[in-house]
């Protein structure tokens, strides 16, 4: 159920409506929005009776929920979410750039890649210390050291660390060590581990189920909002599917399908999207053309030598020339009134 506050309701009023639900055994989740706080309530087995909340003061109407969602739709929050990561955030006006290789490898080559992200403005590095290969023979990233290396480019750069957890004993180390949990796509319906993210303070950028559906995607976020994470960025990394042509097939129009539902920000990820170096700037481009709030990229400084994804790594100078023109792009967009969609 979704109780909607009168847009007067004042704060001991909005407490008082989730002490009670608290105290039923029941779960509050309160999202003030611009214009009326929503309280979302979670933890029933049956259908909880309306009149119990109807009546309460502050309270405009109680609403049943039939969707499967109720914590990340806009029912509950028209406004767009905007998650913020310390001073940076993600959702609004600004274009959310999160860069940097696929694994940490090495301080000499972290440093060099981060002086690049950290030159093109953007607020965001990501790296993998814990990286989930398909091959138990592949390089698995440097676990914590590498989360040191980070911790040492958030120092030096101010850049937020986006860094991806394999398991809960993984987000207590970001924790410890990072600025935003990456849960992969291998890790989408790793429900323990999303339970654990959804009791982080941490934001939470998920990303997209190399065959998920948008609904289980949907749902993967709404498993951390129950516990009581509403930081949470998703991120569309494409799916498997016939094409041989590219190691994944972008859903672009998971953008508009995503806004529609939710409130949530939402990131193209064209590196993984695509898994090539020369199809990443075009469809990066188009990510921001179609909406997204940012971009995952890849860059490396000897693309040739990475020990990960090596074939989908930009140039440094690649990626550089690639954030200038996504960002003219992104004041483009902004300038445009948006087509009147039903
Ligand atoms: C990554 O971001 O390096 C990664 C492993 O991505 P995905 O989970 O989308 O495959
Ligand atoms: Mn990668």
């Amino acid at each position: 159920m979704l109780i909607v506050m009168k847009t007067d309701a004042t704060a001991r009023e909005i407490e008082h409506v989730a002490t009670t639900i608290n105290a039923a055994g029941l779960r509050a989740h309160v999202l003030p929005g611009a214009q009326r706080t929503a309280i979302g309530i979670t933890g029933n087995d049956a259908p909880i009776n309306v009149a119990l909340f109807e009546s309460l003061p502050g309270v405009a109407e109680a609403i049943r929920v039939t969707k499967p969602y109720k914590l990340i739709t806009r029912d509950i929050r028209e406004e767009q979410t905007v998650v913020k990561v310390g001073d940076a955030s993600i959702g609004g006006e600004e274009l959310a750039i999160i860069a940097g290789p696929c694994a940490v490898e090495s301080r000499t080559q972290t440093f060099a890649i981060a002086d690049a992200v950290s030159r093109s403005g953007a607020r965001f590095f990501r790296g993998g210390a814990f990286k989930p290969r398909s091959s138990p023979y592949a390089f698995q990233g440097l676990g914590e050291e590498g989360l040191s290396i980070l911790a040492e480019v958030r120092e030096a750069y101010g850049l937020k660390i986006v860094t991806e957890a394999l398991d809960e004993n993984g987000v207590d180390l970001v924790e410890r060590y990072g600025d935003m949990i990456q849960i992969g796509a291998r890790n989408m319906q790793n429900f323990s581990l999303l339970r654990r993210a959804g009791r982080s303070h941490l934001p939470v950028l998920l990303k997209r189920g190399m065959a998920a559906t948008l609904e289980e995607w949907l749902l993967a976020a709404e498993y951390i909002m129950a516990e009581g994470n509403y930081q949470i960025v998703l991120c569309e990394r494409g799916v498997r599917t016939f094409a041989q042509h590219t190691r994944n097939t972008l859903d672009f129009a998971a953008i508009p399908a995503v806004r529609r539902i939710s409130h949530l920000p939402i990131l193209i990820d064209p590196s993984h999207g695509t898994g090539k170096n020369y199809m990443v700037a075009a469809m990066a481009r188009a990510g921001v053309a179609a909406g997204a709030d940012g971009l995952l990229i890849e860059a490396h400084d000897q693309p040739e030598h990475a020990l990960c994804d090596s074939a989908q790594a930009l140039r440094l100078e690649q990626y550089e020339r690639l954030v200038i023109e996504v960002l003219a792009l992104h004041n483009v967009m902004l300038d445009l009134t948006p087509v009147a969609v039903e």
